[in-house]
């Protein structure tokens, strides 16, 4: 085993965004562990949708290997645009030195409870339109928590859909006739729920929000105002120039840069853990690094 901490132009690289089959990955936590290992990461955060348990039972089998594994956790959450319009916006949140507190196990309980009536509601409309997926079918593939990436495979399996975005498309996404919203907090208040319970609150892929750069700028600078530390600057969606207009944006408005491939196995194919869609991603230790590096106060 050799350690590359100190020789010039070797530089470690990890992964600060993933997923589990405890949420919607493929992989169970002891394959996500393995895999980072094989493709030499140095440190790996697993950011499961709303529950630790990916990360919890991910633990052992780091240990056993020697990888660094940091809990996270990717939150949903509701952006005001201002003029009367309001946006999904995903927060990930990470602990990297500290247990997140009691209230934020408390919180994510609270979380699966909503997504489990949004399920519920979602089955009902697509049953009403005669669109035979039960919930039943759905929790037997989400384990600790099922979502829409369940949903879209069961309607590929069954031929309602030839894919998983035509299945968004006809049946899930927020313009089909079946769409169900999933109430949740603010992404102010989601930045405050993880910086109570101690943790690094970093918003995720900011070009899914496909803001202008003038408006963009201006919410990044409210959000770090409401106690948003990172910015994911690497991330499977973002090109090389985003990627450097992301990493000049967290420079200027000192925010920590971040990064990660979003990995989730086989519902996104050409994602590979730590270097993201045909090798776009790669994260330096560094950044893992500077998050530890933050007053436990923060
Ligand atoms: P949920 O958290 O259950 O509402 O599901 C959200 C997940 O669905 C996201 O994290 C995406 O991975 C996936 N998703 C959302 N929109 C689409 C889309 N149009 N096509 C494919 N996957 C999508
Ligand atoms: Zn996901
Ligand atoms: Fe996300
Ligand atoms: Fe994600």
């Amino acid at each position: 085993m050799s350690d590359h901490s100190g020789s010039a132009g070797l530089v470690r690289f990890i992964d600060l965004h993933s997923h589990t089959n405890e949420s919607d990955g493929s992989l169970t936590p002891e394959e996500l562990v393995l895999l980072a290992r094989r493709s030499d990461l140095d440190a790996l955060a697993i950011t499961d949708h709303d529950t630790f348990s990916g990360y919890e039972k991910a633990l052992p089998f780091a240990r056993d290997t020697g990888l660094d594994l940091v809990r996270g956790i990717e939150l949903n959450s509701r952006l005001n645009l201002g003029n009367g319009t309001e946006r999904s916006a995903h927060l990930l949140g990470y602990f990297p030195r500290r247990e997140p507190s009691q209230e934020m196990v408390a919180f994510l309980e609270e979380q699966r409870k909503e997504r489990r009536s949004r399920n519920l509601r979602l089955a009902d409309a697509l049953q009403r339109r005669g669109v035979n997926v039960a919930l039943e079918e759905v929790e037997s593939r989400g384990r600790s928590l099922a979502g829409r990436v369940h949903f879209a495979r069961i309607l590929v399996e069954k031929g309602y859909a030839a894919d998983s975005s035509d299945a968004f498309r006809r049946y899930l996404g927020e313009d089909a006739p079946t769409y169900v919203h999933r109430e949740s907090q603010t992404i102010e208040q989601a930045i405050q729920i993880l910086r109570n319970a101690g943790g690094v609150p970093v918003l995720a892929h900011p070009v899914r929000l496909s803001l202008p750069r003038d408006a963009e700028r201006q919410l990044l600078l409210h959000l770090k105002q409401a106690g948003l530390i990172g910015l994911e600057i690497y991330h499977s969606e973002h090109s090389p120039t985003l990627q450097a207009h992301y990493r000049q944006l967290a420079e200027e408005l000192n925010l920590l840069p971040s990064g990660g491939s979003d990995f989730h196995g086989t519902p996104k194919p050409d994602v590979d853990l730590g270097t993201g869609l045909h090798g776009n991603v790669r994260v330096p230790r560094e950044f893992l690094d500077r998050m530890r590096e933050l007053p436990v106060e923060i």
